[in-house]
């Protein structure tokens, strides 16, 4: 483990283009509180000796989370989710996806979804390509990952778009001049993406997914917040209420098709709920 003068001597600053680190910023140790000045990154605290991890705003114990690689991709993800302005349900949902398909425990999920709060509400930088360069090259078995997270890249710019805009083409080019990947292989490696993209989409079209249904009889889209399922649920069960219709003068047929509508909506809560 580097000490912090090591790190800071070193530091993260791109030297050739002499740019500002944008990590740069005023953290407390959160073991001891003794404030520091830093890049992102780990750091052994001066005066209390404890391990933490900087990212943005934040200060983290090092021992509850895994390594710096998973931060930095899940915010460059959310860079690439929202270069096309906003940050679509589709979008949001890859990302979720993504972070729970880490092996890893509860304290290091909700460090990765707070990366993907800080990229939200941050604005895209190379330098987190840099690091995540960085962080890569210190795991042992790194092979070929360069190109699995450029098709991670590809997979959420093509999730609202069909080609990529000159925002996304920024990225890419960032991301191939970090990791000294050459154009032909890119070209290469695009066309391998789109075609597997087409193909996917394809088997995509004839299978639903199971939970739509649901989605459908609240009148609700797939990747809605668990706050918008608990709303129309309530808005729903105060309409199809038994007690309303039941009191009323209200023909049998019609009766029999709230309740059978009431019956649906409780059914399509029940398999929702747990799914947030
Ligand atoms: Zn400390």
């Amino acid at each position: 483990m580097p000490i912090l003068e090591d790190l800071l001597s070193k530091g993260y600053i791109d030297t050739q283009s002499n740019e500002v680190n944008f990590n740069y910023s005023k953290i407390k140790c959160p073991f001891c509180s003794t404030e520091y000045n830093l890049e992102d990154g780990i750091y052994n605290c001066t005066n209390c000796k404890n391990t933490f991890r900087k990212i943005g705003f934040n200060t983290y114990d090092e021992k509850k989370v895994s390594n710096a690689a998973a931060d930095y991709l899940v915010q460059l993800l959310t860079y690439c989710a929202k270069v096309d302005k906003l940050i679509s349900c589709e979008e949001r949902d890859f990302i979720v996806e993504y972070i729970e398909s880490f092996d890893i425990n509860e304290d290091q999920e909700s460090w990765l979804f707070a990366q993907y709060d800080y990229a939200r509400f941050n604005d895209y930088n190379k330098n987190v390509i840099l690091f995540l360069k960085k962080s890569i090259n210190q795991l042992c078995d790194n092979f070929n990952l360069e190109f699995d997270i450029l098709s991670d890249i590809l997979s959420v710019f093509f999730i609202d778009n069909d080609t990529l805009n000159s925002n996304q083409e920024e990225i890419i080019k960032d991301y191939l001049s970090i990791f000294e990947i050459p154009t032909k292989i890119y070209k290469e490696k695009f066309n391998e993406f789109l075609k597997h993209k087409l193909d996917n989409d394809k088997v995509n079209k004839n299978h639903k997914h199971p939970l739509d249904e649901y989605y459908e009889i609240l009148g609700l889209e797939r990747g809605c917040s668990i706050q918008d399922l608990k709303r129309q649920y309530a808005y729903l069960c105060k309409t199809y209420h038994p007690d309303k219709y039941n009191s009323q003068n209200v023909p049998y047929k019609i009766k029999k098709e709230m309740e059978e509508m009431y019956k649906k909506i409780n059914n399509a809560y029940d398999k929702l709920k747990n799914n947030f």
